[in-house]
């Protein structure tokens, strides 16, 4: 099932937490249009300015998934709202700071995390969409004693 052009559902729900485990991390139709909207308005747009394959290292987390790996229950991760894309061990060309500047300086989007890495590249990139609540808000994660604190960027 393709949420846009570019993008196929199994992108965004494939894990290999869930595999590993046999849990079900299906969303619900709602979270489905959820999807199509960060990929119209997101995905996208950073897939045709770069022209190459973009990554997603992890999408939906469905209630069951979110237990399991101990996530933060209002994550927007759990209801279809947000990406974490990651170029890094792919032969595309672009990195992973190079997609977190397109984003930052060209789209709409709720939050943008520059999640971990160093201050040349960041480990990933986490993105979120939310048609009500488009507030551009950035961030840095760094991990201090193996848990994650953010901060304004
Ligand atoms: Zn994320």
């Amino acid at each position: 099932m393709k949420l846009s052009e570019h993008l196929d559902l199994a992108e965004v729900t494939r894990s290999d937490s869930a595999k590993r485990k046999g849990i079900n991390n299906m969303p619900t139709p709602e979270h489905i249009e959820n999807f199509k909207k960060l990929a119209e308005n997101i995905f996208e747009p950073i897939r045709k300015h770069f022209g190459v394959p973009i990554y997603i290292s992890s999408g939906y987390r469905s209630k069951e998934l979110n237990a399991l790996i101990g996530g933060v229950k209002t994550s927007d991760h759990c209801f279809g709202m947000a990406i974490d894309l990651d170029q890094q061990g792919h032969s595309s060309g672009i990195t992973n700071k190079q997609v977190f500047d397109f984003i930052k300086s060209n789209l709409k989007f709720k939050q943008l995390i520059w999640e971990g890495g160093s201050k040349q590249e960041p480990d990933w990139v986490h993105v979120s969409y939310d048609e009500k609540n488009l507030k551009n808000e950035v961030l840095l994660a760094t991990k201090v004693a193996g848990k994650m604190q953010y901060s304004k960027y």
